[in-house]
């Protein structure tokens, strides 16, 4: 597989093995919580390293919350910041107001994402708020076009979509609805496409594909295709457990959503910009959605933004209502923040290697020589080859290599998870700090971006620290197993 720096180890959870969710007693979402309390505090990061206040150094296999794609200290971020601020630090987007840099950047943006033509851009702060902003497009959309029932929401178990009401709704994790009384009634949760986990003996990932869209297909006609507005969906499932589609399952989704007149979001929040080895993840599976959202490594986190990138069909039709209003009443004080979009405008630049500017002497970084995307497709198999080399492990289930993701599973079978008491994730996930790694647990299952600048003589310490943190958790197991 070219392309990804994204990977999961899948070690299977207790409690679950019948049900149809790794996450349905809520349980696979604790991850680190379980971790001993962390309380000295990051300090600084450097690269892919974060320093904690005892100067302890990590390397991080996640980069921050799968976001800072170009590392920790990246001067042209901290130029592009400090240069807008001095020049003109805030001014809103209200009223067709806004500001140069949002402009630039939407611009930037439209043209950047090539798998379909896109129209406009709504920035947004967050993530979540990107989504949140994508139902209310979607709706006013259809009262537009006098569809007042045309209204629900088709999104996937395990998915994660953000934690305000309505994207924590979108999300299928049962945990973000626990006592939140949620999701809202307008979302439906159809199949996670986890082939390793839920497929039928014998069957094919093309044959799990066909089930899963026929599955969509009764869930629409049951529910009345003229009241489905939207279906959502990740590229790659992140927080679920770094989830990748199976073989033919965008086609097939995708073909429904058109039978029915269902418009296709891609939730492209961690895929986008270079994580799966292609600009967005769009690129990789052949989506041609009607709308996007994106955030993250857009800014490379250095400053919070997000976005929605919208249609032209959809846009006319937003445009035209709200010029009949006189108003178009959705947004926020930072959308568009100019400081986030200098920001952003550089961390594309140095994605694309639009302009290559010559080295600077104190910049040592050997990945500093830009065009981000094309370097996680040639080191993606270092990456990739490594994990591999945990195979054997009696504790590793699955594993996935779309960059870095992975998971665990005694006996290596899904339905054979090791005992919830055990805490085998979490046990893990303290022997990598241990080590002085950074990765992500969500039950037994350990996943992992790392920054796209990653070197290979990190990529190897990477390795090395997993491994050692993998035996030491293979005695833990053996251990529990035997006492
Ligand atoms: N969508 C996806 C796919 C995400 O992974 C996330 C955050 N992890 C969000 C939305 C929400 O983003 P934020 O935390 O910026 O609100």
């Amino acid at each position: 597989l070219k392309g990804p720096l994204l990977a999961r180890f899948y070690s299977t959870e207790p409690s679950l093995q019948k049900e149809d969710s790794d996450f349905k007693d809520g349980k696979g979402f604790k991850g680190h919580d379980m971790l001993a309390p962390f309380t000295a505090g990051w300090q600084t990061t450097d690269g892919c390293y974060a320093y904690d206040a005892n100067g302890k150094r990590y390397l991080d296999a996640l980069a921050g919350l799968w976001c800072t794609a170009l590392g920790g200290n990246e001067p042209r971020l901290v130029e592009a910041a400090t240069a807008q601020l001095n020049k003109l630090p805030f001014y809103h987007s209200f009223w067709n107001r806004t500001t140069k840099p949002s402009l630039d950047l939407a611009k930037d943006l439209l043209e950047t994402f090539t798998a379909r033509k896109m129209a406009k851009v709504f920035f947004t702060n967050s993530g979540s708020e990107a989504n949140d902003t994508q139902v209310k497009l979607v709706w006013y959309y259809n009262n537009a076009l006098g569809r007042p029932n045309k209204k629900k929401f088709i999104a996937r178990a395990k998915s994660y979509h953000g934690s305000t009401l309505i994207s924590a709704s979108l999300s299928g994790l049962p945990a973000l609805h626990q006592k939140f009384d949620l999701p809202a009634p307008f979302v439906l949760h159809t199949d996670c496409p986890h082939y390793w986990r839920y497929h039928l003996e014998g069957e094919t990932e093309e044959e799990y594909s066909t089930r899963l869209a026929n599955n969509l297909e009764n869930l629409i006609v049951k529910e009345g295709p003229e009241t489905i507005a939207a279906f959502i969906a990740e590229p790659v499932m992140g927080a679920g457990g770094v989830i990748l589609p199976p073989a033919t399952y965008f086609e097939k989704i995708q073909a429904v959503v058109k039978k029915y007149n269902i418009l296709f979001i891609a939730d492209e929040v961690i895929c986008a910009f270079g994580r799966l080895g292609t600009m967005f993840g769009c690129d990789k599976y052949n989506i041609k959605p009607d709308l996007v959202s994106v955030a993250k490594a857009l800014s490379s986190a250095y400053m919070p933004i997000a976005g929605v990138m919208v249609s032209p069909e959809i846009s006319e039709v937003i445009y035209s209502e709200s010029n009949k209003l006189g108003t178009f009443s959705h947004g926020f004080t930072y959308s568009g923040h100019p400081v986030s979009c200098a920001v952003a405008i550089e961390a594309l630049k140095l994605y694309k290697c639009v302009s290559i500017l010559p080295l600077r002497k104190s910049i040592s970084h050997p990945c500093r020589e830009r065009n981000i995307v094309e370097k996680v497709e040639s080191i993606s198999p270092r990456f990739q080859d490594g994990l591999k080399s945990f195979s054997d492990s009696p504790i590793v289930g699955e594993r996935h290599w779309l960059d870095s993701w992975y998971r665990v599973t005694d006996n290596k079978s899904p339905n054979d998870p090791f005992p919830s008491e055990w805490g085998i994730g979490a046990y893990f996930g303290s022997q990598c700090e241990k080590q002085g790694l950074l990765i992500r647990v969500a039950g037994d299952s350990i996943m992992m971006s790392p920054p796209l600048i990653i070197t290979p003589p990190e990529v190897d310490e990477l390795i090395n620290k997993y491994g050692r943190a993998l035996k030491a958790t293979e005695e833990r197991v053996k251990e529990l197993k035997y006492q």
